[in-house]
């Protein structure tokens, strides 16, 4: 069983929050992903529930129509994603590994938005790279929403190619920007693992780099593991 990934200190404090206003509005297609994906291991990789729920949230603020994920996993922040959508939405969702994705599929299927998902089984930069010549020739308009998630070591690569691929007014967010606050942590080798800790400095460097970019307006939200959201300004 996966732990729940949360920054909160009080144990309490989440689940009221979570069983006030989280669960009982929680799609049932994704309430089931939720449940098997949290039996697996790993399934702390996957957006926490009130998570999804604001980036659910944002995505409908913004009437959101083109987005792109990088880091899929399981689904649940695609799925939240898809659902938020309108029917003509589409997602390029891009994933190393399509055995996680598939795990989520049924359930995207019988929430009726597989159509709006173009899944793409690859390293997420030659992806990206190959979308920027796409919007050059004009012949693909710029994204509303980039949600990215998959490696922190490549934040920075990818905020470049977003920065190219988001328009101007458009959102693009990156998770687990505290890195189960690690980020504010004394640096103590006998508490964390080596490559928990380079990705804790990746991850610093990202965040001071963010609050200096002035292409971006930014807002760092203590939700789930940390999000960073960035409104592109120029
Ligand atoms: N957003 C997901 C969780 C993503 S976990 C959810 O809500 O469930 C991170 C994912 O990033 C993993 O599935 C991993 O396969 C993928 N990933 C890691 N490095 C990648 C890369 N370089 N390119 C594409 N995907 C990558
Ligand atoms: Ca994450």
């Amino acid at each position: 069983m996966a732990r729940y990934k949360n920054l909160l200190k009080s144990e309490d404090l989440l689940k009221y929050m979570l069983e006030t206003s989280v669960y009982p509005r929680e799609h049932e297609q994704l309430k089931e992903l939720r449940e098997v994906t949290m039996k697996d291991i790993r399934g702390d990789m996957s957006v926490p529930a009130e998570e999804g729920q604001l980036l659910s949230v944002i995505l409908k603020l913004m009437n959101a129509k083109k987005t792109i994920e990088i880091g899929v996993f399981t689904g649940y922040s695609l799925l939240t994603t898809a659902l938020a959508l309108p029917k003509d939405g589409k997602i390029i969702a891009i994933d190393m590994d399509r055995s996680s994705y598939e795990i989520g599929l049924p359930f995207i299927r019988k929430a009726g938005v597989e159509e709006k998902i173009n899944f793409i089984e690859s390293e997420a930069i030659p992806i990206l790279d190959k979308m920027i010549e796409e919007t050059k020739d004009g012949e693909e308009e710029l994204y509303d929403f980039a949600f990215v998630d998959a490696d922190k070591t490549n934040y920075g690569e990818y905020h470049e190619r977003l920065m190219k691929l988001v328009k101007i007014g458009g959102a693009i967010i990156y998770d687990n920007t505290l890195w189960s606050g690690t980020v504010a942590e004394p640096l103590d080798f006998s508490l964390l693992e080596k490559t928990d800790l380079e990705i804790r400095n990746f991850i610093m460097k990202f965040n001071e780099f963010l609050a200096a970019d002035s292409r971006v307006e930014i807002s760092q939200v203590c939700v789930g593991d940390g999000l960073t959201i960035c409104k592109r300004i120029l």
